[in-house]
This record gives structure tokens, C-alpha cells and sequence, in this order.
């Protein structure tokens, strides 16, 4: 009887591991769906946004030259029209670019520079830059600095955009009269060094029902309902570059008191490998029980975060960033169990570990739990000495897979781009490639391709030294990506060889580009440079344009490099197109 009882327990277990096994399955790929269309929207995003940038670009340059006068006097009434496509133009394309660099995130096309920079300079030129702002709207910005070493390996646009983000931020939602504090710091938690910055204002604070979406953009709304003059995109982009980083950023905010974003940056190359405090977020409303379990998780080095019904743990797992979910089963407003259901279907939140008491420990209930992918029960009244070793693994767990995650994207963003120039690299130039043909071809539209090659760099380099070369190539990319539209693409293809795609672009046009940068290049003036050939810096060029040089990308890159050869041959300094007489 007791062998049976056994027996068919051991079946039941047997077949309850099977249905988990086969629940895992199924959710394993719901989610590569799920990502493959995440994916897909993000390609067509990345389009689209490339696609508009051009003519809102065209647009507000008219604007503004109908605006000054450039084209002839405008009537008041046409002033007037002029200066509302300015503003909402300036406003549209910058929604534009950062739908651009959100989908470019997403899909890899990120550039990501890191390098050690002083941070307290860094820092305070975007408070310089901002000051301006704050008198005008009569708020005082009270910048503190307590930064020892001072050095930061970041990507020091990144860094500079996220400050610049929340700090604007700040101010827009300050009245006259108003503080804004924004602190940099150094902390050291588990033998790493953090950079720590907090932007606090002293507005209207955030609504917990906003709270949830403004890191997530497109999952959580586009923008404040009631209109505040940004895109609603940009904390969005803030929270990714901080991960980037491997750092984490989060939001304490009070209606009617003000709000302060903090966040966490390491200091270091390498990613650390203790988290500074992790959060716990606990369900539950009996004061006691909150209590005592507050208590012992922060005597454990925990940070607890309560929420005491359903809805509000929902909003709060979106906006804390917690690293566990505790679920105490007396949390009223909604079942446990469809509170771990949320959770679990969300993007956002679908990864992090939830562990529910419950004094039921049946196997319907398991399975129930299982299904709604609780990750672990645990009996009540819980044994904290079992209870704690369980949280820390599943934390433990939970912070190992954001690093991996993290060091991904941060290899896929590292992996396109080249660490000298910060320009994409030949990878991801062929990648970007692809996709622009792709489109002329579906769109009947043409592309251009220019092949640059610098002039006699050889020389250059055994005069002065591969170092003094390498800069050369740095200034040169710099200076390539401020000759050329938002809308090109420019690549460091090899040694000292750049390609620039243009896309959209007829061979006349693409010519009239080329020759604009060849000019810029040679009047450029690049470091020691008097001992060249005619005392200057040049380039050579050639050009082919798709579809009539080329069938596909090779071909075109083919065609593009016989041109620049012929480019050379004719006496350099020159562009070549493809299929034209020698220049
Ligand atoms: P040409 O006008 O015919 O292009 O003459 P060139 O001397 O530039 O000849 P070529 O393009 O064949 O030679 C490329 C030279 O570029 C060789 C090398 O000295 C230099 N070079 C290539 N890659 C790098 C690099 O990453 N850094 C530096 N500093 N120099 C490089
Ligand atoms: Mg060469
Ligand atoms: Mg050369």
C-alpha cells in the first residue's frame, strides 16, 4: 500500500515535471518569437526614421533660409507659418533621431566608444552648457562634485547625452525660483568603483501611473499626456545607454515634491562583478509581516521596496527596477498569482524572479504557480533560514543574466564599430550595405558609393610615425562625418580607407558631395602635413552608383574601387565616377 501510495506519487511528480518541462518549451518560444518581431519593428523603425530625416532635414533648412530672408522678403502671415514648421520640424526631427538611435540599439547598429576620460570636466561642461537655460527660467543649478581618481572608461557622447538628458529634463518641469541639484560622486560597493550621479528637482514629481513607462518608450507611451515639450523617448534611450555601460538607473519621485534620477555607472573597463545592493520588492500588507521581513532582508544587505496591493506592484516592478519579486499571499487588490502572470508577459519585466509564500503547497498549486511562472514557493510561515540562501541564489541568477545580457549588446555595439575612428567598421558597413540595396531595390530608388583613399599616407606614416598617422585617421573620420549629410553613412573600410554610402543619391549629386569633401579634406589643416606631396593632406576618390554600375553590393564596392584607381592614376586629389572618362 505504502510502495503504491509512493509509486504513484513518484508518477505524479514524474508527469507534474514533464508539464513543466513542456510549460518551459512552449514559453521558450513564444519569447524567440516575440523577439524576432521586437527585431523586425525595429528594422522597419530604423527605416523609416532614415527614410524621414532627409526631407524634414530639407524642410527646416528652407524654413530657415525663408526665415532670414535668404530667399527674398515673406509676408507676416508667412513668417509666421515659417516659424511654426521650425519649431515643430526642430521638434519632429529629434523625435526622429531618437526613434533612430532606439531601433539602431536594437538591432545592433549602435556605436559604442568607451575610453577613460576626467568625468568632473565632462560633467560640468554640460552644466556650463545648460546654465544659460536655468537663468533664463530663473532656476539655480547647485552642481557638487565629490569624484576622487576622476578617470571614467565610458563612451564620453553617451555619458554626456544621459547627463544632458536628465538635467534639460530637470529644468523643464522646474518652476521659477526652483533648484536643481545634480551630484556626481565615487562610491566603492563589493571592491568596485561606481560613479554615481543624482539630477533632484523640485517639480511637480511623477504621478505613480507615469512612473511605470518613462524608461521604457515605445513599450510605455510616447510622451506625459499633458504635453511637456519633449519626445518622451529620451529617459527611453537614457536607461539603454546606461546599461550599456553595465550600470543601472532608477527614479525616486514624490507628487507635489520633486523627483531625483539616480544612476549607477562602473568606473572601471571591467564589468562589475557585485551588484551594489540589490532590491527586493515585496507584496504584502500586514504591517507586521512587512515589517519583520524588511527588517531581516536589509540586516541581509538588501534594499526593500513595499508595495501593498496588486496594481501597485505592477507599477512599481516597472519603475524600481528590482532584482526579485517577494509575494506575500495575504497582498490584497489582485491574486498572486495574476499579479506573477503580469509580470511574467511583459518585456520588461518578464525576466525577473518572482517567489511567492504560500501555506498552500499542494501539487495543484504548484502546477497553478508554475504555470503562472512563479519561479520558487516557499511554505509559510517561512523559515528565514531557508528563505534567505533561496533569494540569493535566484538574485544571484537574475544579476548573472543581466551582465550577460548586457555584455551582448555591448559586444554587438563594440563588434560594429571601429575603436580608433568610432566610425561603423567594415562589418557593419557590408550589414548596413545590404539593407540600403535592399531598399533602393524594392523602391526603385538609387544609392551611391564613394570609395576615399588617402593620398601618399605611406610617405606620411614613415615621416612621422604610425602613432601621428593614427591621428591623422581619427581627424579624418571627424571631419568626414561633418561634411556629409545626417542620412549618409560614412566607414572606416580598411587601413586608411573610408566608404561613404549615400543613400537616395543619383551619381550627379554623389558627385557634388565627393568634391565637397575633397575640397575639405585638402584644406584641412592636419598636423604636419608640409611634408606631403603639393604641402597638404588629400584624398582620392571613386564613386558608383546603384543600380546602373552594379547588380549587388560587391560589384558595387568593385566598381567604386576601379574608379578611385582611376582616380589615382589621372594624378590624385580627384573623384572618379565610375563609367565617366578619367578625370
Ligand atoms: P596612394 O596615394 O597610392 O594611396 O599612396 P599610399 O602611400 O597612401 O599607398 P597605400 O594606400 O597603398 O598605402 C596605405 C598606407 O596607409 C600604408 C600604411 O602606412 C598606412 N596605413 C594603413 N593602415 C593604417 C593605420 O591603421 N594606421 C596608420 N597610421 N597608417 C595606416
Ligand atoms: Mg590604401
Ligand atoms: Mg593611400
Amino acid at each position: 500500500m505504502v510502495r503504491r501510495t509512493r509509486e504513484s506519487l513518484r508518477d505524479g511528480e514524474g508527469s507534474l515535471e514533464r508539464a513543466v518541462r513542456e510549460l518551459t518549451e512552449e514559453l521558450q518560444q513564444v519569447n524567440d518569437r516575440l523577439l524576432a518581431a521586437t527585431r523586425a519593428r525595429a528594422e522597419f523603425l530604423s527605416y523609416m526614421s532614415r527614410e524621414l530625416r532627409t526631407p524634414i532635414n530639407y524642410i527646416l533648412d528652407l524654413a530657415a533660409a525663408l526665415d532670414d530672408g535668404s530667399y527674398g522678403q515673406v509676408n507676416d502671415r508667412q513668417r509666421q507659418c515659417v516659424r511654426y514648421i521650425a519649431e515643430h520640424g526642430a521638434r519632429l526631427r529629434s523625435l526622429v533621431d531618437r526613434i533612430l538611435d532606439l531601433s539602431g540599439m536594437d538591432i545592433g547598429l549602435t556605436r559604442f566608444v568607451p575610453q577613460h576620460f576626467p568625468v568632473t570636466s565632462a560633467f560640468e561642461e554640460v552644466i556650463g552648457r545648460l546654465r544659460p537655460l536655468a537663468d533664463r527660467r530663473g532656476i539655480r543649478i547647485a552642481a557638487r562634485s565629490a569624484v576622487g581618481a576622476g578617470s571614467i572608461y565610458a563612451d564620453r557622447q553617451k555619458f554626456t547625452f544621459i547627463v544632458e538628458e536628465l538635467l534639460t529634463n530637470a529644468l523643464k518641469f522646474s518652476g521659477a525660483g526652483s533648484m536643481v541639484v545634480a551630484e556626481i560622486i565615487e562610491t566603492q560597493s563589493a571592491g568596485h568603483r561606481y560613479f554615481e550621479v543624482t539630477v533632484s528637482d523640485q517639480g511637480p514629481g511623477i504621478p505613480q501611473e507615469d512612473a511605470e513607462w518613462i524608461f521604457f518608450g515605445f513599450e510605455r507611451g510616447m510622451g506625459a499626456p499633458g504635453g511637456n515639450g519633449g519626445v518622451g523617448l529620451g529617459l527611453a534611450l537614457v536607461r539603454r545607454f546606461v546599461e550599456l555601460h553595465g550600470g543601472r538607473i532608477w527614479v525616486d519621485s514624490h507628487p507635489g515634491r520633486g523627483s531625483t534620477f539616480t544612476l549607477l555607472i562602473p568606473g572601471e573597463e571591467a564589468l562589475p562583478r557585485d551588484h551594489p545592493a540589490p532590491r527586493i520588492l515585496f507584496g504584502g500588507a500586514h504591517p507586521l509581516r512587512v515589517q519583520r521581513f524588511a527588517h531581516l532582508l536589509r540586516e541581509e544587505g538588501y534594499e526593500v521596496v513595499v508595495a501593498e496591493e496588486g496594481g501597485a506592484l505592477l507599477d512599481t516592478a516597472f519603475s524600481s527596477s528590482p532584482d526579485l519579486v517577494l509575494l506575500d499571499p495575504e497582498m490584497p487588490g489582485m491574486e498572486c498569482l495574476e499579479v506573477c502572470r503580469r509580470l511574467k508577459s511583459d518585456s520588461v519585466t518578464a525576466h525577473l524572479p518572482v517567489l511567492m509564500i504560500s501555506d498552500l503547497t499542494g501539487k495543484e498549486i504548484r502546477a497553478a504557480a508554475a504555470r503562472a511562472g512563479v519561479d520558487d514557493i516557499h511554505p509559510f510561515p517561512p523559515d528565514m533560514e531557508e528563505l534567505v540562501p533561496k533569494i540569493r541564489s535566484l538574485v544571484v541568477r537574475k544579476l548573472a543574466f543581466e551582465r550577460m545580457k548586457k555584455s551582448c549588446e555591448r559586444a554587438e555595439a563594440e563588434a560594429g564599430t571601429d575603436q580608433l575612428t568610432g566610425l561603423c567598421n567594415r562589418r557593419q558597413l557590408l550589414a548596413i550595405l545590404d539593407r540600403e540595396l535592399a531598399r533602393s531595390r524594392r523602391y526603385g530608388r538609387f544609392c551611391s558609393l564613394a570609395m576615399i583613399d588617402i593620398d601618399f599616407f605611406k610617405a606620411y606614416n614613415d615621416r612621422h610615425g604610425h602613432v601621428q598617422g593614427d591621428e591623422v585617421l581619427r581627424l579624418a573620420a571627424e571631419l568626414f562625418m561633418e561634411s556629409v549629410r545626417d542620412s549618409d553613412i560614412i566607414a572606416r573600410y580598411g587601413g586608411e580607407e573610408f566608404i561613404v554610402i549615400m543613400p537616395e543619391t543619383g551619381k550627379e549629386v554623389a558627385l557634388v558631395v565627393g568634391e565637397k569633401l575633397r575640397h575639405a579634406f585638402a584644406e584641412h589643416p592636419f598636423p604636419l602635413e608640409q611634408t606631403q606631396p603639393g604641402s597638404t593632406l588629400t584624398i582620392s576618390m571613386g564613386i558608383a552608383t546603384f543600380p546602373p554600375d552594379a547588380e549587388n553590393r560587391q560589384q558595387l564596392i568593385d566598381r567604386a574601387d576601379k574608379a578611385l584607381y582611376a582616380a589615382k592614376n589621372s594624378g590624385r586629389n580627384r573623384v572618379a565616377v565610375w563609367g565617366s572618362p578619367s578625370p
